[in-house]
Order: C-alpha cells, then sequence, then structure tokens
C-alpha cells in the first residue's frame, strides 16, 4: 500500500520513487513510494488527505515555501530556511523537515572530499534551490556564502537569511553582467554551487561566460542538474572539477528515509533505484 508520495507540478521527471522503493525494498519494507501530481492551489486539501493517509511525503517545486506554511509543526532548519521538502506524519499530525542542505553537504564531501566549514562558497542561482541550502551551509561553518544571480535583489533576500543565521559569514552578491564583482568572487570560491535552471534545456547557455573558467584555478563546481550541461563540459574543458546533481538528489532521498524508518538509509540500493528507475517510476 502507498504510504509515502513525492508530489510537484510538474513531476514526471521525479527520480524519487525509483530511489526511496530501492531503499524501502532493500530494508524488507516493501515498495510504499508512489509519485503524484499536485497542483499549487491544491496544496491545502493534498495535506488534509496526507494527514489520514500518509507517513510521508517529499515535495518539490513549487511547492516548498507554501509547505511551509501549512504544516503543524516545523524543525528549526526547515523555519530558518522558510523551505519544506519532507513532511513526516504520525497520530494525526504533520512535521515540516528540510533535508535539501544536508543532502547538497553530504553530496561535497562524497564527491569532492569538500567539508564546507571555513570554506568559501558560491551560489549562482537564488532560487528554491538555493534558498533551500545556503543557510544550511553558513550554519555548518562556510567562511563565505556569496551569490551570483540575474536578479540581484532575490540573491540580497537569501545574503541576509544567512547572515540573520550566521552573524559571522560572509556574504555578497552580484548579478552576471557585473564581471568584476562576478569573476572576484569566482577567482576566489572553493566551491562553486550551480544552482540556476539553466542547463536543464539543451540549448540553455551557461549561467556565465565560459571564458570565466580558467584552467588551474582551484575551483570545484557542483551542478544541482543530473544531466550534462554545457556548464559541467566547460568544466572539464578547463580541467576544473565538476559534478552533476544526482548525490544530492540521493543524500537529501536519504536523510527523508531515516527520518521516516529511523534506520540508516542503504545508499547504494538508492543509486541503484536512481539509475534504474525510469523517471517517473
Ligand atoms: P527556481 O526557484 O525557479 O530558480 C531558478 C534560478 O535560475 C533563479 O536563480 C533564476 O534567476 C535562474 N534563472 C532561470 N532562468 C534564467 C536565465 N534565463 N538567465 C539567468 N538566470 C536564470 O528553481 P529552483 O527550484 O531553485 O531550481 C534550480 C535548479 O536546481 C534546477 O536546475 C533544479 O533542477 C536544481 N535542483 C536540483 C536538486 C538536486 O537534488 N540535485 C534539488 C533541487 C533543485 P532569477 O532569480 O533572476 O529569476
Amino acid at each position: 500500500m502507498i504510504k509515502y508520495l513525492v508530489i510537484g507540478d510538474p513531476i514526471g521527471h521525479s527520480r524519487s520513487p525509483g530511489m526511496q522503493n530501492a531503499a524501502f525494498e532493500s530494508c524488507g519494507l516493501g515498495r510504499p513510494y508512489g509519485i503524484r501530481r499536485v497542483a499549487r492551489e491544491d496544496l491545502p486539501a493534498f495535506f488534509e488527505f496526507a494527514r489520514t493517509h500518509l507517513s510521508g511525503v517529499n515535495l518539490t517545486v513549487p511547492h516548498k515555501t507554501m509547505a511551509a506554511e501549512l504544516v503543524d509543526e516545523i524543525s528549526p532548519g526547515a523555519k530558518e530556511c522558510g523551505s519544506v521538502n519532507t513532511l513526516v506524519i504520525a497520530d494525526g499530525r504533520i512535521r515540516g523537515e528540510s533535508t535539501d542542505g544536508v543532502g547538497l553537504e553530504r553530496a561535497l564531501l562524497e564527491v569532492f572530499r569538500l567539508g564546507v566549514s571555513g570554506k568559501r562558497i558560491l551560489f549562482c542561482g537564488a532560487g528554491g534551490a538555493a534558498r533551500a541550502t545556503a543557510v544550511h551551509l553558513a550554519r555548518r561553518g562556510a567562511r563565505e556564502v556569496n551569490f551570483i544571480n540575474r536578479t540581484v535583489e532575490k540573491a540580497e533576500t537569501l545574503a541576509a537569511l544567512c547572515r540573520r543565521a550566521v552573524p559571522d559569514v560572509e556574504c555578497e552578491c552580484a548579478s552576471p553582467r557585473d564581471e568584476i564583482a562576478a569573476r572576484a568572487m569566482l577567482e576566489r570560491a572553493d566551491v562553486l554551487i550551480q544552482a540556476t535552471s539553466l542547463g536543464l534545456k539543451p540549448d540553455d547557455p551557461p549561467p556565465f561566460p565560459p571564458t570565466w573558467l580558467r584552467p588551474g584555478m582551484p575551483l570545484r563546481i557542483f551542478d544541482t542538474i543530473y544531466h550534462p550541461t554545457p556548464l559541467q563540459r566547460y568544466a572539464a574543458a578547463a580541467g576544473i572539477a565538476c559534478a552533476g546533481g544526482k548525490e544530492m538528489l540521493i543524500h537529501q532521498g536519504a536523510a527523508s528515509f531515516t527520518l521516516w524508518t529511523g534506520l540508516p538509509a542503504p545508499l547504494e540500493a538508492m543509486r541503484r533505484g536512481f539509475e534504474e528507475g525510469t523517471p517517473g517510476q
């Protein structure tokens, strides 16, 4: 019986069912995880259904912000960033959690052996993905959390959230059109988190001119998009270590699985489920 769901709109592309069912199955818990398209305006009604019929939910675009307002209880981390990607449901009460930040933190450790404490982090993008993760990285001891974003005001809002949570963290923001300021942040960054939606479509341009990537610069690039993007190709050509977003999805899902079951997540099974599960299955 389905007791867990991933919801969003659109949702057909989601790899979560393949990944989570592989995890549940490898722990002898069957395949209880399904997928449902829920439109933005239907989220309150979905909460009432979930309260009595489900044990857990993952939420993706466009629900993470509104969910933070609808839950009965919210974890401090989710409250701080105003984003909920996981519901834990017990005794008719719904608790909101955010596992995106820890997912990104563990992915950076996994793919680059990079712990964020003391590091200079640069986000490209200031949408939902950056909002859900930036404060967590600041709380984990990042020295700088900077933002390059087309709409600088959105970057400033995230910088303010980070500073409010961690007064010591340094945050700067620039538009990619401000080449001097943006390149200065890129040159000193330990890791760039590509968190724009540029690259989802095959003819998207990279989020900044590829000539800004200098061979030999001591930068790592984590692109939150799973499939190869132009930015990933330019990074490879410049000899810069670069990874796609798969491990972030795996680790945020692993943290959700542990919140629901109390069990350590079977990461290898989840990776196999991610690879084998066709999107939407
Ligand atoms: P979002 O809230 O819609 O934000 C989109 C971001 O992309 C904004 O910063 C936006 O800039 C920028 N952008 C969009 N079109 C642009 C353009 N033509 N030129 C310049 N900048 C542009 O989306 P999101 O939810 O944050 O998702 C962002 C990315 O993260 C997506 O690619 C998604 O696949 C990925 N993601 C990955 C994971 C994972 O587990 N790996 C999890 C969540 C999200 P403005 O602010 O100026 O509009």
